[in-house]
């Protein structure tokens, strides 16, 4: 099937960025939330990310405009899903949540259409199984700000068909991105590495190996790491970070998974990182 309408669930923090992107990319875009005041917020989101790239010289003042004129909203996911070539799903990272949504999706959009997911810890597998075509069920992570991050995780849930991944990789690469095969396991292969390194940082400040500016510095100076893990947790949002150990200690069952005690403390006290203004640095 050739791709050209595309619809987004969700416009929050990620499906605002996911919704750019596409329509930068020429792609008819119909946004869907469940209150029209969210859809707009996204949409003043969009456009002032879509400024900063004018101004940057990355864009022009005439693509911009066309970029959000290729933009439609909606509150009706039924109605959107059913004038979809291809769905990308970015609601709230909760499962009942999703499957609800997927069940919506899945009785709406023609026999054809790839579902794809941008969920960061639930199984791809499990979500496609509450559908009636698992084969065409699909993780298309993003990264935060996808704008600007190139990197998309493509998840392969078991019954996923090679011809879906191969649609899937051939969209991201028009979308400008890298993609990489990945196959559905907890935390497929970002959270996998990268969740551990910013617990094993927090046990660090847990223990007193040393302080939080530096560590931050020993990964920043010594690793070539663009930011800190401690940094970075407070960025994600500590109660994220729990949510993601949890999700790797339960689904891959290895005590070398458990999240910090410290990690659990402050997420307990409501310091969980930039949003709250408060976590391992204060904002
Ligand atoms: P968010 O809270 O910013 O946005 C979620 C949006 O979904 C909200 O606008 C909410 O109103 C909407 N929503 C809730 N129920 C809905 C429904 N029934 N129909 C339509 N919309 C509905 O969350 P986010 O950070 O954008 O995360 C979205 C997804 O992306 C999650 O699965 C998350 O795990 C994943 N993700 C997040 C990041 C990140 O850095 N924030 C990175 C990669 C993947």
């Amino acid at each position: 099937m050739s791709i050209q309408k595309v619809t987004v669930i969700g416009a929050g923090t990620m499906g605002n960025g996911i919704a750019h992107v596409f329509a930068q990319s020429g792609f008819d875009v119909t946004l869907v939330d469940i209150k029209q005041e969210f859809l707009d917020k996204a949409l003043e989101t969009i456009k002032g990310n879509l400024a900063r790239q004018v101004k940057k010289g990355s864009l022009t003042e005439a693509d911009s405009s066309a970029t959000v004129a290729r933009i439609k909203t909606s509150v009706a996911m039924d109605e959107a899903a059913k004038g979809s070539d291809f769905i990308v799903e970015a609601a709230t990272e909760n499962y009942e949540l999703k499957k609800k949504i997927f069940a919506t999706l899945d009785a709406n959009a023609q026999q054809g259409v790839i579902l794809a997911t941008n969920t960061s810890s639930i199984s791809v597998t499990e979500l496609a199984a509450t559908t009636k075509r698992a084969e065409r069920v699909i993780g298309m992570h993003f990264f935060n700000p996808v704008p600007v991050m190139k990197l998309i995780e493509i998840i392969r849930g078991i019954k996923t068909t090679d011809e879906v991944y191969a649609e899937v990789k051939a969209l991201s690469e028009k979308l400008g991105k890298t993609p990489v095969e990945v196959n559905d396991f907890p935390g497929f292969v970002s959270n996998r590495i990268l969740m551990p390194m910013i617990n094993e940082a927090i046990y660090c400040v847990m223990e007193g190996v040393a302080k939080p500016e530096d560590i931050d510095t020993v990964m920043k100076l010594g690793m070539a790491h663009p930011m800190g893990p401690l940094a970075l947790a407070d960025f994600i949002g500590l109660d994220v970070c729990l949510a993601i150990m949890n999700v790797l200690h339960e689904g891959l069952g290895d005590s070398k998974y458990r999240p910090s005690p410290l990690l659990k403390k402050m997420v307990a006290a409501g310091m969980l990182g930039k949003k709250s203004g408060q976590g391992f640095y204060k904002y």
